[in-house]
C-alpha cells in the first residue's frame, strides 16, 4: 500500500481549516476525518522520525510538514501557513525564536510529548458552541486573555485535573482507537472542557474595556488605534505595552509603578502581583489579563495619567527605554521630556 503523501495522493478527506483554527487542531481533524490516528498520520507525512508532536509544531512551522499537508489537502501552502503562530509573529513583528522564547506566544513547556506549562488557553463557551471542537490560533496570545465572542476570561488548564489541555493526546495508549473524544474532553481526566465556570474582569471604565478589547482582538494587526490615536505599525503600540508591562511587573522598587497604577484603577482594594520579575508569557491568565489592562490604561489621557503614576511611584524614567531601541518617537520624547519639564515645575 502506498503511504499517504508518499506518492503526492490527496487525502480521502480534507476538511478545511475552521476559522482562526491551530495548525496542530487542524492536523488532529485531518486525521480523525480519515480514520487515522494523529500519530499515525504524521508519521506518514513526515516519516517515524519527523519530530511533531515533541516539538511545538505551530511555533515552528517547519516547511516540510507544511509543503507535506498542501499535497495531502490540495490547500495552499500560505493558506496554512496562516494556521501557524509563526505568522502570527511575523504580523506582530515580534521578537519570535522558534525553538526558544517568544515574545507574547505563551510557551508549552513541552518535554517528550508533555506539556508542563499552560500554554494554551480556551473558551469554554466557544468549545460549546462549536459544531465540532477545535482550537483557536489566538487562544496562544499572550495578551488575548478574554474570548473576543463571550467577553468571559479564557481557562488555561483543566479545571477538573489542572493540567494543560493536550488535545492532540486522546487517543495515545489505545493502539487500535481511532475514534477520539472531541477537542473539547480534558485528555488526562475527560473532563468536558466546555463546562467549566467562566469568569470576567471588568475594567473601572468603559473607555478601558473598550481599549483594552480592541487591542486584544486586532486581527489584521497592520494597525492599531488607542486613546483616539491610530498607530501604524501594531508592533509599536504593542513594543511600549511591553516594555510598560516589564515595569509594572519588575522586581526592583520601579516595580512600585504596579501599586500606583492599581491604586488609581481600583482604590478601594487591589491584588498585588503573584511574583515580581516573572516575564510576561509565564504568567497564569489573570495575570496577564491585569498586566496588559493596566499599562492600556496607563497609556490613555496620555501623558497625564502616565506622568501622575510615574512620579507617585517615582520610577526612573530610563528604564523604560532600556533594552529596546525601536521604541516610537513620542514615547521616547515623553519619557525624556516629561520629566525634565515636571521638575522645572517644581
Ligand atoms: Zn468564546
Ligand atoms: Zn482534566
Amino acid at each position: 500500500m502506498l503511504a499517504y503523501g508518499l506518492s503526492g495522493e490527496v487525502l480521502p478527506a480534507h476538511p478545511r481549516s475552521r476559522p482562526g483554527e491551530l495548525l496542530s487542531s487542524w492536523i488532529v481533524r485531518l486525521a480523525r476525518a480519515n480514520r487515522i490516528k494523529v500519530h499515525a498520520l504524521c508519521a506518514r507525512i513526515g516519516g517515524n522520525m519527523a519530530p511533531v508532536w515533541n516539538r511545538d509544531v505551530d511555533r515552528m512551522a517547519p516547511p516540510w510538514l507544511i509543503e507535506r499537508l498542501a499535497l495531502l489537502t490540495g490547500r495552499p501552502v500560505a493558506e496554512i501557513y496562516e494556521t501557524t503562530l509563526a505568522d502570527l509573529a511575523d504580523k506582530i513583528d515580534t521578537d519570535h525564536h522558534p525553538n526558544g522564547n517568544s515574545t507574547w506566544l505563551l510557551p508549552l513547556g513541552i518535554w517528550h510529548r508533555q506539556r508542563l506549562k499552560f500554554g494554551l488557553q480556551f473558551c469554554p463557551i466557544c468549545l460549546r458552541m462549536d459544531e465540532e471542537p477545535y482550537i483557536r490560533r489566538s487562544w496562544r496570545l499572550a495578551f488575548y486573555t478574554e474570548c473576543e465572542h463571550h467577553h468571559t476570561l479564557l481557562v488555561d488548564r483543566c479545571t477538573s485535573c489542572g493540567k494543560p489541555h493536550a488535545y492532540f493526546r486522546g487517543e495515545l495508549g489505545d493502539r487500535n482507537a481511532i475514534k477520539a473524544p472531541s477537542m473539547a474532553i480534558c485528555t488526562h481526566c475527560g473532563f468536558d472542557l466546555s463546562l467549566a465556570p467562566i469568569d470576567r474582569i471588568e475594567w473601572p471604565d468603559w473607555q478601558t474595556s473598550v481599549a483594552v478589547r480592541t487591542l486584544q482582538f486586532m486581527n489584521d494587526f497592520g494597525w492599531a488605534t488607542l486613546d483616539g490615536k491610530i498607530y501604524e505599525k501594531t508592533a509599536d503600540i504593542l513594543l511600549v505595552l511591553r516594555q510598560v508591562i516589564r515595569i509594572l511587573s519588575s522586581s526592583t522598587k520601579d516595580g512600585q509603578l504596579y501599586d500606583a497604577v492599581a491604586d488609581q484603577i481600583w482604590p478601594q482594594g487591589y491584588h498585588v502581583l503573584g511574583s515580581r520579575g516573572e516575564p510576561y508569557e509565564r504568567r497564569g491568565v489573570i495575570e496577564r489579563h491585569r498586566l496588559f489592562g493596566m499599562a492600556v490604561w496607563l497609556l490613555q489621557q496620555w501623558p497625564q495619567r502616565f506622568e501622575t503614576c510615574v512620579q507617585i511611584a517615582d520610577v526612573r524614567r530610563s528604564y523604560f527605554l532600556n533594552g529596546v531601541i525601536d521604541l516610537p518617537p513620542w514615547f521616547v520624547s515623553q519619557v525624556q521630556g516629561g520629566g525634565h519639564r515636571g521638575r522645572q515645575r517644581r
